[in-house]
């Protein structure tokens, strides 16, 4: 935190400033900037009444110089390194940086405008450099590993010394460690893979656009709605090509038409373009940015004591190494591929039956495995939407859930401030009637918000100052005309369960330190908590009391709940196997060393021979992604870590199984979860956590079981 005075000195000034603004006149009364004093709210929940977008550059600014100061005098401090003058010192600084970078950082997701946008934009380096200078500061480096050396003799209790070594870790993560000379070639190749990755991305846009498939003639779009036929003329007459058609194409290899598309051969032409992207030549070819990563990336991590960038990566997280992540996706990838082939060999007969005359291909995946789907599972959305009406799923459901496991409660409150109308707020009890937190439910899709659904914190928990948690879930469900239900499809309710799962992880947060609050944990296993809270959604207690007719109130009916579990099952040999495909090419590129990286213009064989080594290469099931579209490995924060999203379904299947085999909902097993997990954060090995829960190591058997991979449908 910033020295005590300074912010006595604000809080001053704030609490001051209504009695001034009555004695003088409004026009001359000092406007002071919200963000610069801490909310005076309950659990100093955000002004949003009295933030402006033009309050944000200057709080940002002035955060990052007081933070700056307050690292300064830690670093310059004369007496000998202590935990309290250093670690505790540094966890306590920059508060008002954090605020003011949390609540603009969440206001440019959930409620953007251009102003906020172009402040992003020019905040991000401003952001980095900022860390960069604490992190590779000599002086200050030198105290922590002065600590991290007599570490076994502070007498430390567990969390201290575990924050003491998240310190010593973040710094030698960052180069902290090494001579003058190794420093320097590492922050050049950090700007380098910074340029590149944004290359990477700005060409897999562009590339994108420009492998928009162009149709001459609408029979050949046969099977596509009038509205997108019209959307398809429209984009065509936009590019210049009146009386054609333009199909524009999504991020993924599949792309949406190749459902609907009626012609095999126009399913073919979008698919060509789809794979195409990034190495067929021309401007936006991303073959050397993939090569020029790959190496980069890998020197990067010999620098820091690596062999390969993977293991850099995964050092951090559950996972932990090479070898077990390289094992988890063998054992993975046998079963998804033989099921891939028994629904590859369904969807042949179909095509057979119509006398096709012609050999699956990837193109025609998804138009079969409809057919299949509608076959099979007789049944659509419109008929699970009227027992899914957004209050029931919250209240009788999410809440419901919360409230039999965990003994706590909620009540709504609309007293303060919001940042839009339809956004709902709600005290959060504890079991014992106190205040645990304060929830923010922000439901409902706007141009302005991003997409997708997500959970933040506006207020972390933070056992050194005592502050309780302020949560968010965004979700994007359609707002209905007015006088009408919010009727939730079945992917809205999971994802509010989801979401859920996130805010208890952030409520429940019990730690010391705001560097282990909530969420804090390795990247592949934050989703865990979430992935394991789905599990409650298709619960029966759960379900049958929150899936009501939005009008008659009626139960939804047994048959059609079976009906939509059996469906889950459906297709998911090809989707496991897609994603494995992608995942393994994330792998293969940055598990190699710097040498091995071949020339851009291998780039395709090398993601053939690798899909080939580890029997992923089944041709009607390409990557989800191929390298040279991959954002997720080349363009950001996900490289080596494209695996995460299974792993963290693993822990999940596996804790869904230890529920059910030990009674259910129950608050028993509800303070089971508290104790050993939800409540800890990143304050002990997430592994540990995990174990502590189940009693045992993570299996892949509930997985396998879950996504019927086993064998047993
Ligand atoms: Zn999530």
């Amino acid at each position: 935190m910033q020295t005590p005075i300074k912010t006595l000195c604000r809080l001053l000034v704030a609490s001051s400033l209504p009695a001034l603004m009555g004695a003088v006149h409004a026009a001359d009364a000092p406007r002071t900037n919200p963000l610069l004093v801490e909310s005076t709210l309950p659990l100093h929940f955000p002004r949003f009444d009295q933030i402006r977008d033009e309050d944000f550059a200057p709080a940002l600014e002035q955060g990052i110089a007081e933070h700056r100061k307050e690292i300064e005098a830690i670093a310059t401090n004369p007496d000998k390194p202590t935990f309290d003058n250093t670690i505790l010192a540094m966890e306590r600084s920059g508060r008002l940086l954090e605020r003011a970078q949390t609540i603009f950082s969440n206001l440019a997701s959930a409620n953007t405008d251009p102003k906020l946008q172009d402040l992003e934009r020019a905040m991000a380096p401003r952001f980095a450099a900022h860390d960069d200078e604490v992190q590779l500061d000599p002086r200050l480096f030198a105290r922590i590993d002065a600590l991290y050396a007599q570490r076994d003799s502070l007498g430390l209790d567990a969390e201290s010394a575990r924050l003491l070594w998240r310190y010593h870790q973040d710094f030698v993560r960052a180069g902290a460690q090494l001579p003058e000379a190794s420093k320097a070639r590492l922050r050049t190749l950090n700007a380098e893979i910074a340029t590149l990755q944004t290359t990477f991305d700005q060409n897999t846009l562009m590339e994108r656009g420009a492998s928009a498939v162009t149709f001459d003639t609408r029979a050949e779009l046969a099977g596509l709605s009038d509205a997108e036929i019209r959307n398809a003329a429209d984009a065509a007459a936009k590019a210049g090509k009146p009386g054609k058609f333009v199909i524009e194409l999504v991020n993924t290899t599949g792309q949406p038409v190749l459902t609907d598309l009626a012609s095999h051969a126009s399913r073919m032409k979008v698919m060509a373009a789809s794979l195409a992207r990034g190495s067929r030549g021309g401007q936006f070819d991303n073959r050397t940015v993939v090569a020029a990563l790959a190496r980069k990336r890998a020197e990067r991590a010999n620098l820091l004591g690596y062999p390969t960038h993977a293991a850099f990566q995964l050092a951090e997280q559950t996972v932990g190494s090479v070898d077990v992540m390289n094992k988890m996706l063998a054992e993975l990838a046998a079963p998804a591929v033989i099921n891939a082939h028994k629904e590859a060999a369904q969807l042949q007969a179909v095509i057979d039956a119509e006398h096709g005359n012609f050999r699956l291909d990837a193109a025609d995946w998804a138009h079969y495995s409809e057919k299949v789907r509608k076959a099979q599972y007789a049944f659509d959305e419109s008929q699970l939407k009227p027992y899914y009406e957004l209050d029931h799923v919250l209240f009788d459901g999410v809440f419901y859930a919360a409230s039999k496991l965990y003994g706590i409660s909620f009540k709504e409150r609309h007293d303060l401030p919001l940042y839009q109308g339809d956004v709902r707020v709600f005290d959060v009890f504890d079991k014992d009637g106190t205040q645990l937190a304060i929830f923010i439910g922000d439901y409902y899709a706007r141009s302005n918000k991003n997409g997708g659904a997500w959970m933040n914190d506006y207020v972390p928990q933070n056992g050194l100052t005592g502050d309780k948690p302020v949560i968010a879930n965004h979700l994007n469900i359609p707002k209905p005309p007015a006088g009408e239900p919010t009727l939730l499809t079945q992917d809205e309710v999971t994802t509010a369960f989801h979401e859920f799962g996130h805010a208890l992880h952030g409520m429940f947060s019990h730690v010391k330190y705001p560097r282990f609050a909530g969420t804090s944990v390795p990247r592949d296993f934050v989703e865990y908590p979430s992935q394991f809270n789905e599990m409650w959604a298709t619960y029966p207690d759960v379900l049958k009391h929150y899936a009501k007719h939005w009008k008659t109130g009626e139960t939804i009916p047994q048959a059609l709940l079976d009906k939509v579990q059996a469906a889950a099952r459906f297709d998911q040999g090809f989707e496991t196997t897609e994603y494995l495909a992608a995942t393994l090419l994330d792998q293969a590129w940055h598990q190699l060393k710097p040498e091995q990286v071949p020339q851009a213009a291998d780039v395709t064989t090398f993601e053939a021979a690798a899909l080939h080594r580890a029997g992923l290469d089944f041709p009607p099931v390409p990557p989800r992604y191929r390298s040279t579209y991959f954002s997720h490995a080349f363009s950001g924060d996900y490289s080596a870590g494209y695996y995460s999203y299974v792993w963290s379904e693993v822990l999940a299947a596996d804790s869904t199984d230890w529920v059910l085999a030990h009674g259910g909902l129950t608050r028993q097993n509800g303070d089971h979860i508290r104790d050993t997990m939800l409540s800890r954060g990143g304050s002990a090995e997430a592994l540990t956590l995990f174990r502590d829960l189940t009693g045992s190591g993570p299996d892949i058997g509930p997985l396998l079981k879950k996504r019927g991979l086993d064998g047993q449908h």
